[in-house]
């Protein structure tokens, strides 16, 4: 009663719009149900597959073991423990993963998940058509790749190459081309590169800058970011990057004197934290309002020792991801 999966199944026809809604809202499901948050990806499916089965949430265990060659892995639903097994072809794990090959286990893994919450398990195989096993291989399949290959970090990754962008979604080269396929959007793989930084991803930086104003990390490192991710600005400025209000008190400009608000004396600008108005300071750069980092010197930004601006591994989520449409203006 295995639910059996032969790698490489061969293109069928594009599932029906229903299913899809139905795969889109399983995996919603998945998501909330493990709470993997977005700061999660890329995802590893066997620290998922070691979660799932230490919160039992969904029953399951999973095991290695000697498969013949043909299979990476066989999950089935045990109705006599109500349990989900999932069985490891132990000679088809490389990990962690290098080459690309070697990836192609996370997607086993997470279209194994698959079956399970699109419930293909509970109906025995020998009760189906074969018509009916491929669609579900397709389905789960399907499921795998929206799961490791999110549409909002497909739009907001840098595809420098296949294999740069395969390895960052620890997938195999073709299981990334098969998404984009399916997504239409093959034309990522030749799209505009922008410049973002390699440790945060930030793509927004001043004329000058030495440090990512997001992450500190100095900019000589290297603004090859495989992705492309705009941090809001929580603290707006004018021109004179001069705040519209005091971050702290709320007060209007009109209550402004000189370099500080009137009524809390909190500095106007966010400046890097070596600066002082009374003594030489070793930097005296005024930074936007999201830095949390002096884009000169690196060291923290006034705002962001005040607490006014929360840590950006923190602040990266679905809202400010940077959308495509922005990014090609
Ligand atoms: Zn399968
Ligand atoms: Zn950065
Ligand atoms: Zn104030
Ligand atoms: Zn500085």
């Amino acid at each position: 009663m295995s639910e059996i999966c032969i790698s490489n199944s061969p293109a069928y026809e594009k599932l029906p719009a229903h299913r899809l809604e139905y795969i889109a809202l399983r995996l919603k499901i998945f998501i909330r149900l493990f709470g993997i948050k977005n700061s999660d990806w890329p995802l590893d499916c066997t620290k998922l597959i070691r979660k799932m089965k230490e919160t039992q949430i969904i029953p399951f265990f999973y095991g290695f073991f000697r498969l013949p060659d043909k299979y990476e892995a066989i999950t089935d639903y045990r109705s006599d423990h109500n349990v989900y097994l999932m069985q490891i072809n132990r000679s088809r794990v490389r990990y962690p993963f290098e080459t690309s090959a070697d990836r192609r286990l996370n997607f086993t893994l997470a279209h194994e998940i698959g079956h399970i919450m699109l419930d293909h398990l509970k109906v025995p195989r020998n009760l189906k058509t074969k018509a009916g096993i491929a669609r579900e291989e397709q389905e789960a399949d399907e499921f795998a790749g929206r799961l490791l290959m999110p549409d909002f970090m497909i739009y907001t990754c840098n595809f420098y190459s296949l294999e740069k962008a395969a390895e960052y979604f620890m997938v195999s080269k073709t299981a990334l081309w098969i998404r984009l396929n399916n997504m239409n959007r093959l034309d990522l793989l030749t799209s505009r590169k922008i410049r973002s930084c390699s440790c945060c991803e930030n793509m927004t930086f001043s004329t000058f800058a030495e440090y990512c104003g997001i992450c500190g990390q100095p900019i000589r490192q290297g603004l090859n970011g495989i992705r492309k991710i705009i941090y809001p600005t929580v603290i707006r400025m004018d021109k004179y990057k001069r705040v519209l209000s005091c971050p702290v008190c709320k007060s209007e400009n009109s209550n402004f004197s000189g370099e500080r608000c009137n009524r809390c004396s909190t500095y106007i600008f966010n400046y890097c934290s070596s600066y002082s108005d009374s003594c030489n300071s070793e930097c005296s750069f005024a930074n936007t309002g999201n830095a949390r980092f002096c884009e000169m010197c690196g060291k923290p930004t006034y705002y962001y020792e005040k607490g006014l601006l929360q840590p950006w591994q923190e602040a990266c989520d679905y809202n400010c991801v940077a959308e495509e449409k922005i990014v090609y203006v």
